[in-house]
């Protein structure tokens, strides 16, 4: 089964309100292109991207290894789903480990460390939130990048959960009003181009 892509209806907001819950997955993806979460929450041809999360599945099990050994640290649990109901997200966090008396989200990435990952960044705070409200009191989310050998620590500081938050409310928007195609250098290269057109 596909994690992440899957929209579903919950709780979000007040209890009085019913709205569908936004995957993390597409927080990330909102960093490439603010049109993709649009896309996935009203389209069900998602199998180019299906196909490219389950081929990294395939790698994940020796990423892991290499990135517990690197930081010296001991799973906790791994494949978490979970909710934050208030903020109308979900995901599957990858692992919560260990290292030196704290807990942490691990999120592996099989791509080198490029600073301008903005949606990386967001989409780890996100799932600091979710881990949390899952019961593990994490203290911040690690992304190794496999290619480079990088780790890389992402504090849920309060300026990141108001970036966040300010996402969150972006792409909860954009369902509501519509957001249309951006013609723009990405998308020669967006694994959404195709189902762009059609939408
Ligand atoms: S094809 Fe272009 S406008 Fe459409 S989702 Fe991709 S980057 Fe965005």
């Amino acid at each position: 089964m596909r994690h992440g892509l899957n929209t579903r209806e919950g709780l979000a907001g007040s209890s009085s309100s019913i709205r569908r819950l936004i995957p993390a997955t597409l927080i990330k993806e909102y960093f490439f292109c603010p049109r993709i979460p649009y896309i996935v929450m009203n389209s069900s041809h998602v199998q180019e991207e299906f196909h490219f999360m389950e081929r990294g599945k395939e790698v994940e099990r020796d990423l892991a290894k290499k990135a517990i050994e690197k930081l010296n640290a001991q799973i906790i649990a791994e494949k978490i789903e979970g909710t934050h109901e208030e903020l109308g997200i979900y995901g599957v966090i990858d692992y919560v480990i260990r290292k030196e008396n704290a807990l942490h989200v691990l999120e592996l990435k099989n791509t080198s460390y490029k600073e301008t990952f903005l949606g990386h960044r967001f989409q780890a705070v996100a799932y600091v939130l979710i881990a949390r409200r899952c019961g593990y009191p994490v203290r911040s989310a690690i992304i190794y990048y496999g290619e480079s050998e990088t780790i890389v620590e992402i504090l849920p500081t309060w300026e990141n959960i108001r970036t966040l938050l300010s996402v969150i409310n972006a792409i909860n928007r954009f369902l509501k009003v519509g957001m249309p195609r951006i013609k723009s250098s990405r998308c020669g290269v967006c694994s959404y181009r195709h189902i762009c057109l059609e939408i």
